[in-house]
């Protein structure tokens, strides 16, 4: 198809969740004339179908309920998460920009009172934000300072003169970007070729994401000789129905509340206590490639309404929550072995009790805080869940301004990249709540990049 330039601007961000809608409002707010270009025909992406979890050290709400976190001990937990893959300049770069990101939040009036501790976390730091009423506001503040929102507008390919990227093409029509262009795309959680190419043991894991999220940035850049980073540990999340719909959030991880994880076999594989991630690769590996989450009626109690990856009351509403008066009945229902489940929680029983030590060394529920609990008291559940490739934390590699690399460290000029689309931050694992923070922050940090090309 032959395309026309039908639009001249300064900036454009390509894809609408939360990195692009950030990175627009702040070019607009910042006198940038800018056009927001979203795939779908609404914005939100991944972003809004999350659970709005956001990792921030030194917060008042941390402060209200006495937790002690710093900026540098947020910063070292993430190095460590990231098992010495992670680019470090990126990350302080993150914790450096947490103002910024609580000050959007503020302004969104977003905060919820609700925080816990991760994996990961040396302390309570995942903050649970209103992530729709945050989206909403930046959406409409984006409008109102001027930003150019279209829709149902994939980008395509980059325009490119030789030296340095000069704007967007898409089906209708070209637009030159004087300044930049932002990548904010997501990652490829619905890409059964880019899955396949960079982590293909975790091929069986259910696709989830936003639908527009087809590394479709990824492609783009790389025909420029874009470099990569993280991509070989992009791992499934374990915890989710697989009968779950796009529009509903159905990550349950009883677990950190005291289940036991048992395999299709009745049998525990597993430190329960462990990362999502590392659970969904393990849970990869189980027959039928799924888990059976098992717990009594004490951590049903702890199921907390409304509260993503801890409501109950939803999944049950949905009817997936098993229950049953014994656990005899409870296999029966799960389709376990005769005497299994029985068994498997008699030994687990005993090491609750200090009779026996784990084989698993599960030592706590999450990040080693917490006390096991017996699966013990009736009725007793289950809920039936697989990993799902719920984002890929893996992407392009970027320097802390935001600015596109090749691999060996030199940038292509003019061309930016924010949120699930980059790479660099996670390393080999992912601390919950630090994806929408990378979003948030390093949507402002393009938008500053670009806006000081404006005015050196
Ligand atoms: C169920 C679920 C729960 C999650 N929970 C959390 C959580 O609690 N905490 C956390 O930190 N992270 C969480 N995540 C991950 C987090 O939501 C994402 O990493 C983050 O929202 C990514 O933001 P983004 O702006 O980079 O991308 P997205 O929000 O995915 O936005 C990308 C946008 O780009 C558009 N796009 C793609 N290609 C093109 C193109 N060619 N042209 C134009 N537009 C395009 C897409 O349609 C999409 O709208 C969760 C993810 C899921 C799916």
């Amino acid at each position: 198809m032959v395309t026309t330039t039908v639009r001249e601007t300064e900036a454009v961000v390509v894809g609408g969740g939360l990195a692009g809608i950030t990175a627009a409002h702040r070019l607009a707010a910042r006198g940038v004339r800018v056009v927001l270009l979203e795939k779908r025909d609404k914005l939100g992406g991944s972003s809004a179908m999350s659970g709005g979890w956001f990792a921030l050290s030194d917060t008042p709400i941390q402060h209200r309920a006495n937790v002690e976190d710093s900026a540098g001990s947020f910063l070292r937990d993430m190095v460590e998460t990231g098992g010495g893959y992670a680019d470090v300049a990126l990350l302080q770069r993150l914790v450096e920009r947490q103002s910024d990101v609580i000050a959007t939040i503020d302004r969104a009036s977003a905060w919820t009172d609700e925080l816990k501790v991760s994996w990961g976390m040396s302390v309570p730091r995942a903050h649970l934000i209103r992530i729709r009423d945050l989206l909403g506001f930046l959406e409409r503040e984006a409008a109102s300072a001027g930003a150019s929102i279209l829709t149902a507008h994939p980008a395509e390919s980059m325009m490119w003169d030789g030296a340095r990227v000069t704007g967007v093409r898409s089906q209708a029509g070209d637009i030159a970007a004087s300044l930049g262009v932002v990548l904010t795309s997501g990652g490829f959680s619905r890409s059964r070729d880019l899955l396949d190419l960079f982590v293909p043991h975790q091929a069986a894991a259910m696709p989830y994401g936003g639908a527009g999220n087809t590394g479709d940035g990824l492609r783009m850049a790389m025909v420029l000789g874009a470099g990569l980073a993280d991509v070989g540990h992009v791992a499934g999340t374990y915890g989710q129905h697989a009968d779950t719909r796009d529009d509903e959030h159905e990550l349950l991880t009883a677990n950190y509340l005291g289940a036991i994880l048992i395999n299709a076999n009745g049998d525990r594989f597993s430190d329960e206590s462990a990362s999502y991630k590392i659970l969904g690769s393990a849970v990869l590996d189980q027959p039928q490639g799924m888990a059976h989450q098992v717990f009594d009626s004490v951590v049903r109690g702890r199921s907390k309404p409304g509260v993503p990856l801890s409501d109950m009351e939803r999944i049950d509403e949905l009817g997936h929550l098993v229950q049953a008066p014994s656990l005899g009945a409870l296999e029966a229902k799960l389709g376990i072995p005769r005497g299994r489940l029985e068994r498997t929680v008699d030994v687990y029983n005993s090491v609750v009790a200090g009779i026996r030590a784990d084989q698993f060394h599960r030592n706590g529920l999450v990040a080693g805080v917490g006390d096991l609990v017996p699966v013990r008291v009736p009725p007793f559940y289950a809920y039936s869940a697989v990993p799902a490739m719920t984002s890929t934390y893996g992407g392009l590699k970027v320097a802390a301004d935001t600015s596109v690399q090749r691999m060996d460290g030199t940038r292509i000029d003019r061309l930016f990249a924010a949120g699930e689309v980059t790479g660099g931050f996670h390393g080999a694992s992912y601390m919950t709540g630090t994806a929408l923070t990378k979003a948030l922050a390093f949507g402002i940090e393009a938008a500053d990049t670009i806006a000081a090309l404006k005015r050196p």
